[in-house]
């Protein structure tokens, strides 16, 4: 971890018209890895823009690729925009009237497989769905569903990842052969039982801590108000509610709040006990939903992985790192600093192993061998 004393790294000879860096006392981490963002037609520019910023420099974008997305998905790949590497679920499923609107709503089997079928021609990473009632605001995608989903994706060998809440839905799409899931068990403590399914099928929970506690920690923490990283990711109208102390104490107030402030507690131990059994943990911030700001959000995750998950700050790296990349792929060249890897690397002034909110701390970004000039990017400003 220690740049400076790496020995393997400083017998490698320096390759002809290499730049030598003198990163003594400085922390070499590997380009960080967030499985779990939305991206907003018109604004995709501008945050990636803020995860390269951050030193995140591989995304996986969970099912909100509406307008020109899709378009600029494919432009960032070929290396027209700068962007980190990207994989996406396309548009995702839930139920025709559930949360979010706008998704993908089958309303037979039939339809969900041919509407699979269609993500599988478009080439996606993975099929998302969510499988929430959204505090019992919204229908939950039916059972019979989200098996078609993923039967029909196994067709295509392609991965699903599901958004959860409840405990139930887990097994029940673990039967269905989802072995990936966002968030967590947040309606109860998991028994071992659970704990035992989880381990014999290789479960992946990327929890999202920090976009959980997103409803009161902005006003808890009203000095995040001035933090440029934090301020620079949000969309202005939404920093402008946050700026409002009025709209600060609602949130705390909102009964809604402490329904999630009681889901929170249960998602934490469960992602305790998850990552005691040896459960894969990883990191996904939900970057571009509610107020978690990009790039700033995946350091705010790691960091919530460490305070309130009980993941070392080594585990948290891994999470997004090596854990998050094996799930992406299965011969990543990326999510560790290593011989023969793509040189996606961050330069750190403070050892995250002290403190995981040194990953905060960034001297030099480098992507795919390449340092980057580094900036918090504007907020578009609309044509007119
Ligand atoms: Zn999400």
């Amino acid at each position: 971890m220690r740049s400076s004393s790496s020995a393997a790294i400083a017998s490698k000879p320096v390759p002809e018209g290499g730049e030598v860096i003198d990163a003594t006392g400085k922390f070499l981490i590997p380009g960080l890895v967030d499985l779990h963002n939305h991206y907003r037609d018109g604004l995709e520019e501008w945050a990636w823009g803020l995860q390269l910023h951050a030193g995140v420099l591989t995304v996986r974008s969970l099912g909100s690729d509406h307008g020109q997305t899709p378009a600029m998905i494919a432009e960032a790949r070929a290396g027209n925009v700068p962007a980190p590497r990207i994989f996406t679920a396309g548009v995702g499923f839930s139920h025709p009237e559930g949360f979010p609107p706008g998704k993908l709503g089958p309303a037979t089997e039939e339809e969900a497989r041919e509407m699979v079928r269609e993500l599988a021609a478009q080439e996606v990473d993975l099929i998302k769905m969510w499988v929430d009632t959204f505090l019992d605001t919204r229908p939950k995608i039916e059972p019979g569903i989200r098996a078609a989903i993923a039967d029909e994706a196994a067709q295509y060998g392609i991965p699903v990842s599901a958004h959860v809440f409840f405990e139930d839905d887990v097994w029940q799409l673990v039967e269905a052969g989802v072995r990936s899931f966002v968030h967590g068990v947040r309606d109860q403590e998991v028994d071992d039982e659970f704990v035992a399914m989880a381990q014999d099928n290789g479960l992946t929970f990327a929890p999202a801590l920090g976009q959980a506690k997103t409803f009161w920690w902005v006003a808890e923490h009203p000095e995040l108000l001035d933090d440029e990283e934090f301020r620079a990711g949000i969309q202005p109208p939404a920093f402008e509610r946050l700026l409002d102390p009025g709209n600060r104490a609602a949130m705390l107030e909102s009964e809604s709040t402490a329904r999630r402030r009681v889901a929170y507690d249960y998602v934490t131990k469960f992602v305790r006990r998850m990552n005691e059994a040896g459960v894969v943990i990883t990191a996904g911030s939900d970057s571009g939903a509610g107020n978690i700001a990009y790039g700033w959000g995946t350091h705010h995750e790691l960091e919530a992985l460490v305070e309130d998950g009980g993941l070392t700050p080594l585990q948290a790296l891994a999470a997004a790192g090596a854990a998050a990349a094996a799930e992406l792929t299965g011969d990543p060249d990326f999510g560790t600093v290593a011989d023969g890897k793509a040189a996606d690397l961050v330069l750190l002034f403070a050892d995250p192993l002290a403190d995981i909110r040194n990953t905060r701390q960034i001297d030099r970004v480098m992507q795919a061998g390449v340092w980057l000039g580094r900036g918090l990017p504007a907020f578009p400003q609309p044509a007119d």
